[in-house]
């Protein structure tokens, strides 16, 4: 079968040098979802592709595209968007590298509109709101599970499917159910279990995230406890739905510097 010229916008998420010349590039498109490309011949003349081959520029792209190659071609490039602040700050480049590999890692060769938009929609306002960045993350985090089809939900109890209410959790704090992702209601978590449990004032925190876009999600301020206990409770649940799951590269490095 002959390749097609296609066309599309798209993100690089990764780009890796290939033999003397050449990259292989690895794209979030809105036509195809994530893409890996061959850039071939782009590093014999440096200014060809300019910066369009790096991550986080927002490119329009031509591609020579055969459905039953896993490596496409790339035929021209040209940048769109770069997010030049995201690179004045080290702790909000660190916070764009880090979802950006967290896309790479668990987005399909499929399209996704909507998941393109909300990668573009978030580097956007980290781009424009660097100081929301942890903020920022977190949400994403929620955003991204709903995509890949394991949103977390706070209406009714996993269990008994009462909804869920912040004020009737009196003497326990609710646990955190993985596999169906939600909270287990005051009743059911009354019951001594062997899952993870949040603090009552973080519930309406995560209520907020969860009902926020990215444009509200900047004005939840959330403190470092309850920044600590949903990055916990996020990994848990990342973890549990995807297989081979590890902490990320960008986020450990973040971690390191933070010490
Ligand atoms: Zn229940």
């Amino acid at each position: 079968m002959h390749s097609t010229i296609v066309k599309t916008d798209a993100l690089v998420l990764k780009s890796l040098k290939y033999g003397d010349t050449s990259k292989i590039v690895t794209f979030y498109t809105k036509e195809f979802g994530k893409l890996t490309a061959m850039a071939k011949g782009v590093r014999k003349t440096s200014a060809k592709y300019g910066t369009a081959l790096e991550p986080l520029s927002v490119v329009s792209l031509v591609l020579y595209h055969k459905n039953s190659r896993e490596i496409q071609l790339v035929s021209e490039c040209s940048t769109m968007r770069r997010f030049t602040a995201l690179t004045e700050q080290f702790d909000v480049l660190t916070a764009a590298l880090t979802l950006v590999e967290l896309v790479y890692k668990t987005s399909h060769e499929e399209k996704n509109e909507t998941l393109f938009h909300l990668l573009l929609g978030i580097l956007e306002k980290l781009n424009s709101h660097p100081n929301s960045s942890p903020t920022l993350l977190l949400w994403f985090h929620f955003q991204l599970a709903e995509q890949l089809g394991f949103g977390f939900q706070l209406e009714t109890c996993p269990l008994c499917r009462r909804p869920i209410q912040e004020s009737s959790y009196r003497s326990h704090n609710p646990f955190v159910e993985l596999a169906r992702g939600g909270i287990l209601c005051a009743t059911c978590s009354s019951v001594d279990r062997p899952l993870q449990q949040l603090n009552r004032e973080t519930l309406s925190l995560l209520r907020a995230l969860l009902e926020s876009d990215v444009h509200s999600a900047t004005a939840i301020s959330i403190s470092a406890s309850e920044h600590k206990e949903l990055k916990i409770l996020l990994h848990n649940y990342f973890r549990f739905h995807i297989e081979g799951w590890k902490p990320l590269k960008s986020e450990r490095i973040f971690s390191a510097m933070a010490q």
